[in-house]
């Protein structure tokens, strides 16, 4: 096996082998930029060393046969008394894992070889020892562990023993007394003086970029991103070139676009004599790229042509990471460069403009979660508020309030109408009313797969976590000195993660204003509008899919056709039983006899009525699934507890209480255990009698109803809960005579069909399509029902511990469980079809808005997806990227 590959050698493909740092560095090379000269050690070598602990084979030799060569390319060897050779070690995996893994400057350098490094620079005595220091500094926290502040510390102590601000206004002699003070602490924690052999600072070094592949950091946020644990990094050996030679030398970052608004136009930030991750660091300020056009205009120049280049080679933006050393360009890393979610969509649209890529591959360029931040409200920055901190944005939306500290508070607060963002070290599952009432969730400790973070999202509430520069006390917080108490308002960017002091205001996302039609004036032109346009009418002409709301209102309805829906593929029927019906099903509950129920239901039937009119008449020529009485009854009725209590209490005081005593007699009777497994659904339809076939006839005259006036009804009645195609046959059969009666010959039809929700469903997909003119698959209960879950418990109990051990990916509430719960749906889907090819298939529920789930589902082969109005234009978006991806893997 070749372990180590000259930069010559790869190219920007072979991520997996050279990590992108490594392939992208080769594609330089061959590109002929100026690249310093180096090689790579593969992620193979990084995986055989971590298997085996220690020694690969064959590997010393070639890293020995690739730094001849580099010795040789350059003129001089690797720490050299009088003429050394420094390298960098840098780590480079497949993806990119920002601030996981390490990287050391100056490897090479050593009480005798700094002498030599003054000598080649002409006697610059201070860049050498501040090489120097640097590396003693780098290596000593990377390779050996010893704690990084140690180091800062005794910098600082230097700075301020001289009385200076600034670490480039310490001389020669303060640099070298600070290499003695590195040392010290170097010995102080390893036991050992740093070491002077450059060959082994090397291989110490490489070692040491092995190891943080498995770094806690590395693997949580590895788990975190769902990267694989066993690709292993790749290690670069670079040779050094010095931006901090004096003020004719800096380092950089650059951007061919602006990573933010993804506007055309050179943007990064430059530092003159500086040196690595100096500018990143912040520690002295930087200046903008554009100002090194003063500064040294050939080496701008030759930047901006470079820039162009690369991005005409990865047609896409790219980020640069380079260094001046005396007024030569170096180029130390591309790659295509992360962006924001409006920077995302503008850019891909720009580079169709510009004939770069084609729309099929603009769709491949965004996602829908990108197009889900812009979807939420936004603060508006245009009065330049300073964020105090930044943590982890873990649930987007920006949320406004007075801060609180317990769940407790949290809940009073809100109980008093005041808008409350609760703050916590981290949150468990006692802190979840406070978490219902808050506006939004602020936390100091954690990360994306956090309590804090995996609840909230599931609330579709603002939270940001892991904000670690943050200390949280019993009554208040503070960054650094600055002290935040009870009471005060924040604002938290759920997306960003900024934390802002004071009421940012909020401004509505133009992109919705767009779904709406009603764009204010002086947005309309703005780019990321056009650009969402262009390319979710792309992916309207790609997707197979079709893609449905869940909707219960003509509101609702309406909204969502605005968005885009194409009909209803879930109107919850539970809800107009609500508010002041609820009397009219408490009576319909309670009757004693046959003429009472009827009474009862003939009430509600007028109702139900003008409710499916209303939503017809918005759908007007599309389907509407509408889904039968579904909760369990005892939801409609008062609380055990408390109507207890009530009849207690009136007895006592010798009331007559008749009423309530019926009703308490109702609840006993209809207490359930596990409601969940209980009397509802279709169930509910078969025990009580009148029930479901009142629902039916709301419908049927509904329909004919519309149709009278001149519209075009499409309604299908979908019956929930079934787990046997008997169940589904006693109610069709009822339903379709009441249908027939009232249709008539007006020509309306009415179809029957039932989710698939309960696994024996599933499972018996074959039987129960003989009685279902379509599917709908209600993969929240058959998530629920596959894992054996309750939602409503687990997600706040114990799912932040599976995400913790890496037992979910993500929760299966979110994103569809593709083997377990998936299995079923795809079981179902082809056994159904077996029985009835035209049989029409649907999800409803969270996933059908989800990517990763739409994907799975236009992989499946369902006809379409039904989600909540907001996620519908995602799901468009994601049901053209899904089929313009199954085109690529068609061709190859
Ligand atoms: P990261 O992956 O964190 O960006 P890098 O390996 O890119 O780490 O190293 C960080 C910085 O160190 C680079 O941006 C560059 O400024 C500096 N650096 C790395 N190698 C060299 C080198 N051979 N010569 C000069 N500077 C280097
Ligand atoms: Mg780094
Ligand atoms: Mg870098």
């Amino acid at each position: 096996m070749k372990f180590v590959y000259d930069f010559h050698e790869g190219n920007k493909d072979l991520k997996d082998l050279l990590g992108g740092k490594g392939a992208n560095l080769a594609e330089m090379t061959n590109l002929g930029l100026p690249v310093p000269p180096g090689f790579t050690i593969t992620t193979e070598a990084c995986q055989e060393y971590l298997r085996h602990g220690t020694h690969v084979d064959g590997l010393p030799g070639e890293i020995d046969a690739h730094l001849a060569t580099l010795e040789q390319a350059i003129g001089r060897r690797l720490g050299d008394s009088h003429d050394p050779l420094l390298v960098s070690v840098r780590s480079g995996a497949k993806f990119s894992m920002p601030g996981m893994m390490e990287t050391v400057l100056n490897v090479g350098l050593n009480d005798e070889s700094v002498a030599g490094l003054s000598r080649q620079a002409g006697g610059n005595d201070r860049f050498a020892w501040d090489s120097y220091r640097r590396l003693i500094q780098m290596f000593g926290k990377t390779v050996c562990d010893v704690p990084g502040g140690e180091f800062e510390d005794a910098l600082h102590e230097a700075k301020t023993a001289k009385g200076v601000k600034d670490d480039v206004q310490l001389d020669a002699d303060d640099l070298k007394a600070l290499v003695t003070a590195y040392k010290k602490v170097f010995v102080k924690h390893t036991g050992h003086d740093f070491p002077q052999d450059p060959r082994e600072q090397l291989d110490l070094a490489i070692e040491a970029v092995f190891r943080s592949w498995n770094a806690d950091r590395a693997v949580l946020y590895r788990r975190q991103e769902r990267i694989p644990a066993d690709l292993g990094t790749a290690v670069n050996v670079v040779a050094m070139v010095f931006g901090n030679l004096g003020n004719d030398s800096g380092t950089g970052v650059a951007f061919t676009r602006d990573p933010a608004s993804g506007e055309q136009g050179i943007y990064g930030d430059y530092l003159a004599n500086a040196q690595g991750e100096d500018v990143v660091a912040g520690i002295r300020n930087t200046l903008a790229l554009s100002e090194l056009a003063k500064l040294d205009k050939r080496s701008y120049d030759e930047l901006l042509r470079i820039m162009a280049t690369l991005e005409g080679h990865y047609r896409d933006l790219c980020d640069i990471e380079f260094t001046i050393e005396r007024g030569k360009l170096w180029m130390l890393q591309t790659r295509v460069g992360k962006r924001t979610a409006a920077a995302a969509f503008t850019i891909a649209a720009q580079l169709v403009d510009e004939g770069v890529i084609d729309l099929d591959e603009a769709l491949t360029r965004v996602t829908g979660a990108q197009l889900g931040q812009l979807m939420f409200p936004r603060f508006d920055l245009s009065g330049d508020p300073a964020a105090v901190t930044r943590g982890i944005g873990a649930s987007p939306g920006a949320a406004a309030g007075e801060v609180v500290f317990t769940s407790k508070h949290a809940v009073e607060a809100a109980a008093q109408g005041k808008a409350v963002i609760l703050v916590r070290r981290e949150t468990n599952p006692d802190d979840l009313p406070g978490m219902i009432a808050a506006n939004g969730i602020l936390t100091s400790r954690g990360g994306k797969t956090s309590h804090a973070a995996v609840v909230a999202r599931g609330m579709g509430k603002t939270c940001v976590c892991g904000a670690d520069q943050m200390e949280v006390g019993r009554d208040s917080f503070t960054i650094g000195s600055q002290e935040v108490r009870e009471g005060d308002i924040i604002s938290i960017d759920g997306t960003t993660g900024r934390v802002y002091l004071g009421e940012v205001p909020v401004r509505p996302s133009e992109v919705v204003q767009y779904f709406e039609g009603d764009l204010d004036p002086e947005r309309a032109n703005d780019p990321l509008v056009a650009a969402v346009h262009r390319i979710i009418t792309h992916a309207d002409g790609k997707r197979r899919l079709k893609v449905r709301t869940n909707a219960d209102t003509g509101t609702d309805a309406a909204r969502a056709r605005r968005f885009g829906a194409q009909g209803i593929g879930l109107c919850r029927t539970e809800h107009m039983f609500l508010g002041d019906r609820r009397e009219l099903v408490e009576r319909l509950i309670l009757a004693r006899t046959e003429t009472d129920r009827n009474d009862a239901l003939a009430a509600l039937q007028p109702l139900q009525r003008a409710d499916f009119l209303d939503i017809l008449r918005e759908m007007n020529g599309l389907p509407v699934t509408i889904r039968l009485i579904d909760p369990p009854l005892h939801e409609f009725l008062p609380s055990l507890e408390e109507l207890a209590v009530k009849v207690a209490v009136a007895q006592e005081q010798g009331q007559r209480v008749e009423q309530d005593v019926q009703m308490l007699a109702a609840v006993r009777r209809m207490h359930e255990q596990n409601p969940m497994l209980g009397l509802r659904g279709v169930r509910l339809g078969l025990v009580i009698p009148g029930l479901f076939a009142m629902q039916v006839r709301a419908i049927a005259e509904a329909a004919v109803a519309l149709a009278a006036e001149g519209g075009n009804p499409r309604p299908e009645i979908m019956v929930p809960l079934v787990g046997a195609v008997q169940e589904l046959e006693t109610v069709r059969t009822e339903a379709e005579k009441i249908i027939a009666e009232v249709a008539g010959d007006s020509g309306v039809k009415v179809v029957i069909g039932t989710m698939i929700e309960v696994p024996r469903a599933a499972l018996t997909a074959g039987q129960i399509a003989e009685a279902a003119e379509f599917f709908s698959f209600g993969t929240n209960d058959l998530t629920q029902m596959g894992w054996g879950f309750s939602r409503d418990d687990v997600e706040g109990a114990f799912f932040w511990r599976y995400l913790e051990l890496g037992i979910f990916g993500i929760s299966p509430f979110e994103s569809i469980d593709t083997e377990g719960v998936g299995r079923l749906v795809r079981i179902a889907a082809e056994e159904g079809r077996a029985t009835r090819p035209d049989l029409k298939l649907g999800v409803c529920g969270e996933h059908g808005g989800d990517p990763d789930s739409v994907h799975f589902f236009h992989e499946v082969g369902l006809d379409y997806v039904s989600c909540s109005p907001f996620r519908v234009p995602i799901a468009r978006l994601e049901a053209g990227r899904a089929a313009v991806e199954s085109e690529g893997s068609d061709h190859r």
